[in-house]
């Protein structure tokens, strides 16, 4: 996110300077690694739990193209940054990799069905395709059809122009970019502390030297707080009155690899079920094709747990930390109002490998364990706060929280990521720099010629756009 954001502002506003610190020894070793998240490009085109279904039983697609206007809008960025040599060839961080739906019991391939029909005619999901027929499946994905049972109703659907995306591998290119044009990066450089000066109008940052922790103080006119799952903490130690009433709940993740290459070469795809009843949005399970360093593997997953942790590599305090008088009956009556997602997270917790791998093989019939390791994915943390009516809730989605006068923003939450991160950051520079957006409009259109207006109103330039991103980063259209 914020490799994101340094890159967009380098572009801008070519004479600010930029620091960026990171508390560890390199960038994207928390959620954007490449094996800490599924690095799904989230277009909403097979992932199920975009498109609920109403209780009169239409679907409402509203969420899916959301989510894939948004998409596009990263695509866009990347394809000018790719066009300028600014990004290095597409494949080092994208990759063409089909998404599937696949689905098996009746009620499941009705809604499948229904969910093809609402979508197939819409100008962001052409070329969706669907099928009852196992045959077919298998010439999509084998392993889902090797060793199924022959009357068990199915289905899927398919499009070729899904992608896999290596964001640990594109926010290294961005930053390497950012550090090529005059920014400064500080690894093992922990910020500890911000405060802002009303004389000055500076924040002070304290920050620390984690070899040797020796303190450092810095000044910026304008602080991303891009930390993550410790943005909350960072946050409300800035004091700006806009985090009070925030809280966070962290959920851990595992996922099933396997890089046999004989395993590997079975499967390209990535295919996404039905999330069980009482999960989370984001547990939707799903069998994906990764490319990571030009090498294929295969991940499953993932299975949600509890950890107290707000980073893969946090402490096991940091729940408690993140408790302020002004959250606790909002972190309370969220818990109270989710009972369904803690019990569906101790009984992934409780469940034995044994139980796990049977999710696998209710996607791969004949997967085997011999094959498959486990990994431990990064930290999602979910947004606790009220609703417009006063109501505690967790929010399965991102939050930019900014201070009133501008000078600070922080990202809070987690789903859908990485993919819109690119949107994401153009909310920032809106909320952050009122007086400047619209000077930048010029600017902001090359860089996305989309920016400002949706593709799903206008079929053609929607074509145009997606058929020129997928020619300039190389995939499918
Ligand atoms: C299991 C899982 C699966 C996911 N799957 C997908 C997917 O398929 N597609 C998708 O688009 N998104 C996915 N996501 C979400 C995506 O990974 C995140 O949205 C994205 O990586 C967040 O980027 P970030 O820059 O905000 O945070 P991070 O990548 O976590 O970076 C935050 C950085 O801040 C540093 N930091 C923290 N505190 C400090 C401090 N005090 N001082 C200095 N540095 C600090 C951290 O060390 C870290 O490097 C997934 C996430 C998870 C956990």
């Amino acid at each position: 996110m914020s490799a994101t954001l340094g890159t967009l502002l380098s572009e801008l506003e070519p004479t600010w300077k930029i620091a960026i610190f990171e508390r560890l020894g390199d960038v994207a070793r928390e959620s954007s690694d490449p094996w800490n998240n599924a690095g799904t490009g989230h277009a909403a085109l097979c992932e199920l739990n975009y498109t609920p279904e109403r209780p009169d039983g239409t679907i409402d697609i509203t969420n899916a193209v959301k989510v894939n206007e948004q998409f596009q809008v990263s695509r866009q960025f990347w394809s000018f940054l790719v066009s300028q040599g600014l990004l290095p060839e597409p494949s080092r961080f994208i990759n063409p990799v089909p998404h599937m739906s696949f689905v098996w019991g009746a009620d499941n391939v009705t809604y499948l069905k229904k969910r093809y029909e609402a979508l197939k005619d819409h100008p962001l999901f052409a070329g969706l395709e669907y099928s009852e027929d196992a045959s077919v499946i298998r010439s999509w994905a084998p392993m889902l059809i090797a060793g199924r049972r022959k009357d068990q109703p199915i289905a899927a659907t398919r499009i070729p122009a899904g992608t896999d995306v290596d964001f640990g591998s594109l926010t290294h290119r961005l930053i390497d970019g950012l550090v090529a044009r005059g920014a400064t990066l500080k690894l093992n450089h922990r910020v500890t502390a911000l405060r802002h000066s009303k004389k000055s109008e500076l924040w002070r940052l304290k920050v620390r030297h984690e070899v040797g922790s020796t303190p450092v103080d810095y000044s910026a006119r304008f602080v991303f707080v891009g930390a993550g799952g410790y943005a909350l903490n960072l946050l409300q130690k800035s004091g700006i009155r806009e985090i009070r009433g925030y809280g966070g709940f962290p959920i851990s993740g595992e996922f099933l690899r396997t890089d046999d290459p004989a395993v590997v070469a079975r499967h390209a795809a990535k295919v996404y079920g039905k999330a069980a009843v009482g999960s989370p949005p984001m547990s939707v399970p799903h069998l994906d094709t990764r490319m990571v360093g030009g090498q294929a593997s295969l991940l499953f997953g993932p299975y949600a747990g509890f950890s107290p942790k707000f980073l893969k590599s946090g402490s096991w305090w940091d729940i408690f930390a993140s408790i302020r008088p002004h959250n606790l009956i909002t972190i309370i009556g969220a818990g109270l109002t989710n009972l369904s997602l803690v019990v569906y997270l101790v009984k992934e917790l409780l469940a034995t490998s044994s139980a796990k791998f049977r999710a696998l093989q209710a996607f791969a019939p004949r997967a085997e364990r011999k094959d498959w390791y486990q990994i431990t994915a990064g930290q999602r943390v979910q947004i606790m706060k009220r609703d417009d009516k006063g109501k505690p809730i967790i929010q399965f989605g991102t939050e930019v929280v900014a201070g009133a006068n501008g000078s600070i923003a922080g990202l809070l939450g987690a789903s859908p990521g990485a993919s819109t991160a690119v949107p994401i950051m153009l909310d920032v520079l809106a909320k952050c720099f009122p007086d400047r957006i619209d000077g930048w409009r010029p600017q902001l259109e090359e860089m996305i010629p989309s920016y400002g207006a949706t593709l799903s109103s206008n079929t053609s330039t929607a074509r145009s756009t997606i058929g020129r991103t997928a020619k300039v980063l190389q995939i499918s259209a």
